[in-house]
């Protein structure tokens, strides 16, 4: 599918991303939203997330939050994704979130990763997948 220019929209994914990062502490030891994402389909619709930190590798990335949101909603293949922490520095997605956004739809080795120094294709991210 062609995209759509103003689906892949480096400042309104930004500003959707914004919206949502609240960090807070969930308890003595846990916190969140400290790292807030947010994708667009090829459908237009945009899905939003933030990061769980809580012991026990019990938590996961506002990527992950995303990404169970779009899934949830019946959609899986994504145009964009963005990160970004509290003092506004995108975050390049990790490995796990990478993998990720392959394993839930091939289609997404041409997502459009924004970045701090601009955007690159997951497949440039992601050059080896596991299978
Ligand atoms: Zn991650």
């Amino acid at each position: 599918m062609e995209y759509n220019r103003f689906m892949i929209n480096k400042e309104i994914l930004l500003t959707e991303a914004l919206s949502v990062l609240n960090p807070r502490d969930l308890s003595e030891d846990a916190s969140c939203a400290s790292v807030a994402a947010a994708l667009v389909t090829d459908r237009g619709n945009i899905y939003k997330g933030v990061c769980i930190d809580v012991p026990c590798s019990l938590g996961f990335c506002a990527e992950y939050s995303a990404i169970a949101s779009m899934l949830t909603a019946g959609e899986s293949r994504i145009a964009a994704i963005i990160a970004v922490t509290e003092n506004e520095r995108i975050l390049p997605p990790c490995g796990r979130c990478r993998e990720l956004m392959y394993q839930v739809n091939h289609e997404n080795m041409d997502t459009v990763v924004f970045l701090s120094d601009g955007s690159r294709t997951l497949k440039e991210l992601l050059p080896e997948v596991w299978n």
